[in-house]
C-alpha cells in the first residue's frame, strides 16, 4: 500500500499526525461507517473521538485551544479520513475550514474569544452559510438580506445545502447577506447567526445520494434580529471573504478526495489478491492490474497537486490556480477510482456495506462541492489570462 507522496519525505510531525489519524480511522471510524451510511445518521461519538484527539483545532493556534499546527495537517487527516467514510472526513474540513477558519481569519478578539475555543476543542460545530436555492456557483447572487435597525441586524431569506447546520452541537452558522448597494453593486456582508436565534431554522434535512453521515439542511430566516457587532469582518467585504475561505478550502477537499481515491486503490489491490475467478486471482489478469495501476496513478498526482497548493500557500505565496487544479484533478481521480474499484469488485460493488459502493455514491459531490468542476476550469482559465 502506497504511504505518502514519497515514504519518509514528510517531516516527521506530519507523518506521525497522519499515522495516527490512519489507526483512529481503522480501528473507530471504518467499523460504524456503514451503519451510519445506512441509517443516515450523524456519527456524534465518533466525532467526539476526533475532538478529543484535537482534530478539530489542528490548524489554529494554542491561544484558541487550538493544536498550533497548520493547514496541511488538516489536509493530512483529512486524507487519511477520507480513505475509509467522507462523511466523516466532511465533517471535520467543514467544521474546520468552512466553520471555524473565517471566525479565526476575520474576526475581531472577542468574536475569536467567544467561538473560537469552542469550535476548536470539537465541542460545537459552526456552519457556512453562502449558497442559496438561487444562487450557488454565482455565489454573488446572494438574496438573503440584513438591514440595520437599532443596532441589530434584521436577516431575512434562505440558504440551501449546508453542511454542520443542523446537527445537536451546532452553535452557530456564518452566512452572507446583502447589506446595502454600493457603486450600483450589492453590498455583501458576513454575519454571524448563533443556533437558537429566534426566526433561524434549520429545515429538515436532505435524503442525499451519497455523505449520509453528514449534516446537511436548507436554511431560512424570518426577520432574525442578531446585534450588529455579529458582523463578521469588514462591512461589503462578506462575498470576497468567503471567496478567500473557499481557495483554502478546495486544497482541503482535494486532500478528502485523495483519500478516497486512495481508499479505492488500497480495497482494490486486497480484493484483487483474494477474489479468485477461473482458477486465479483476479489481480493475475492484466487487465485488473492495468486499471488498479490507473488508480494508482490518479491519486498519487493529485496528491502531488494538493501538497503543491498547501506548500504554496503555507510559505504566503499565491495559490489560487494550485488550488483549483488540485481540488479539479483530486476530484476527478475520487471519482474515476470509485467507479473502477466497484468494476473490480463485481457485483458485490453494488452492495452498499461495501466501503467501494460508498465510494462510488460519495465521490461525485467531490465534482459539485467548493465550486463545480467547471468553476475550477473558470478559474484556472481566468488565472492563465482566458
Ligand atoms: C452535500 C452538499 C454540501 C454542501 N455544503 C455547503 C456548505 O456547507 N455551504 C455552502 O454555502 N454551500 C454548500 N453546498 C453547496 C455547493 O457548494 C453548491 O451546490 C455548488 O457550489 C454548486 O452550486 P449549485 O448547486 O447552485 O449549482 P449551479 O451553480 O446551479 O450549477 C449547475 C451546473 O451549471 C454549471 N455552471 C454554472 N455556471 C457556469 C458557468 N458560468 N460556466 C459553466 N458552467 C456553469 C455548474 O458547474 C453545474 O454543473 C453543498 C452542496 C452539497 C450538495
Amino acid at each position: 500500500m502506497t504511504d505518502f507522496l514519497s515514504t519518509g519525505t514528510l517531516p516527521d510531525e506530519y507523518r506521525d499526525l497522519a499515522l495516527t489519524v490512519r489507526e483512529f480511522a481503522r480501528q473507530v471510524v471504518a467499523p460504524v461507517a456503514a451503519k451510519h451510511d445506512a441509517e443516515h445518521s450523524f456519527p456524534y461519538a465518533v466525532v467526539a473521538g476526533m475532538a478529543e484527539m484535537g482534530l478539530f483545532g489542528l490548524p489554529f493556534p494554542e491561544e484558541y485551544g487550538g493544536m498550533g499546527g497548520d493547514y496541511f495537517a488538516l489536509c493530512l487527516a483529512l486524507e487519511e479520513l477520507g480513505k475509509v467514510d467522507q462523511s466523516v472526513a466532511i465533517t471535520l474540513e467543514a467544521g474546520v475550514s468552512l466553520g471555524a477558519m473565517p471566525i479565526y481569519r476575520f474576526g475581531n478578539d472577542k468574536q475569536k474569544q467567544e467561538w473560537l475555543p469552542q469550535l476548536t476543542s470539537g465541542r460545537a460545530l459552526a456552519g457556512f452559510g453562502l449558497t442559496e436555492p438561487g444562487a450557488g456557483s454565482d455565489a454573488g447572487g446572494t438574496r438573503t438580506t440584513a438591514v440595520l435597525d437599532g443596532d441589530d441586524w434584521i436577516i431575512n431569506g434562505s440558504k440551501q445545502f449546508i453542511t454542520n447546520s443542523g446537527t445537536d452541537i451546532t452553535r452557530l452558522v456564518t452566512v452572507t447577506a446583502v447589506t446595502g448597494e454600493a457603486g450600483g453593486r450589492k453590498e455583501i456582508s458576513t454575519i454571524l447567526v448563533p443556533a437558537g436565534t429566534p426566526g433561524f431554522v434549520a429545515e429538515p434535512a436532505y435524503n442525499k445520494v451519497g455523505w449520509n453521515a453528514s449534516d446537511t439542511h436548507p436554511l431560512s430566516f424570518s426577520d432574525v434580529r442578531v446585534p450588529q457587532e455579529n458582523l463578521l469582518g469588514e462591512r461589503g467585504r462578506g462575498y470576497a471573504n468567503f471567496l478567500r475561505i473557499l481557495d483554502e478550502g478546495r486544497i482541503a477537499i482535494a486532500a478528502l478526495a485523495v483519500g478516497a481515491a486512495q481508499g479505492c486503490v488500497d480495497e482494490s489491490v486486497r480484493y484483487a489478491h483474494e477474489r479468485d475467478a477461473f482458477g486465479q486471482a483476479i489481480g493475475r489478469n492484466q487487465a485488473i492490474a492495468f486499471k488498479i495501476a490507473r488508480m494508482e496513478a490518479r491519486a498519487h498526482a493529485a496528491r502531488a497537486a494538493y501538497y503543491d497548493a498547501a506548500a504554496l500557500m503555507l510559505a504566503g505565496k499565491p495559490f489560487k490556480k494550485q488550488a483549483a487544479i488540485a481540488k479539479l484533478v483530486a476530484s476527478e481521480a475520487a471519482m474515476d477510482n470509485a467507479r473502477d474499484a466497484t468494476q473490480v469488485f463485481g457485483g458485490y460493488g453494488f452492495m452498499n456495506e461495501y466501503a467501494v459502493a460508498r465510494h462510488y455514491r460519495d465521490s461525485k459531490i467531490l465534482e459539485i462541492g467548493e465550486g463545480t468542476t467547471e468553476v475550477q476550469l473558470m478559474l484556472i482559465g481566468r488565472e492563465l489570462g482566458l
